[in-house]
């Protein structure tokens, strides 16, 4: 069975950046599973694996429009330190907020006096993604499965 639309594929992975320097891999985890065809993982690396099957090794650079988007300066925050909880604000923590989609994690990446600076760019945005997957089963999703854009029971989503 090949990767099509509505498929259910389980995939191993590498994910570095440019200089080499590993993002992101499934080793020493189950393989990841995703609906083919509703956007669980970034569009670049679905219309890679696209027609591949069990075995096949795909290699791919993916841009960042095709990965996380590139990076909109519109998503830099400045903001009052009186407006967080008490406690110590450090760069690299991430904080949620409401926004109008829903909640957004922004990272706080510089505190400057009475002012933290926070990014609601995704980490990795503007980052160009280098994927070494491969392929280790491929089946027909179900109809939940599809309707939910997620995978169901082992290595899976459990609904309660
Ligand atoms: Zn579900």
């Amino acid at each position: 069975m090949k990767i099509a639309r509505h498929t259910v594929a389980s995939i191993e992975y590498r994910l570095t950046d440019d200089s080499g320097e590993l993002i992101d891999s499934s080793e020493g985890h189950a393989p990841l599973q995703y609906v083919h065809g509703t956007e669980g993982i970034v569009p670049g690396l679905e219309s890679a694996l696209e027609g591949k099957g069990a075995g096949d090794v795909v290699d791919v650079r993916v841009a960042p429009e095709q990965g996380y988007g590139e990076r909109d300066e519109g998503q830099i925050h400045a903001v009052p330190r009186k407006q967080f909880p008490p406690g110590e604000i450090k760069v690299g923590m991430q904080v949620q907020a409401r926004g109008q989609g829903g909640d957004v994690v922004l990272t706080v990446f510089k505190v400057e006096g009475d002012v933290v600076h926070l990014d609601a760019n995704h980490p990795l945005a503007g980052v160009p993604l280098n994927f070494h997957v491969k392929v280790v089963d491929v089946r027909t999703a179900t109809a939940e499965e599809i309707a939910h854009g997620h995978v169901h029971g082992p290595g899976g989503h459990h609904h309660h």
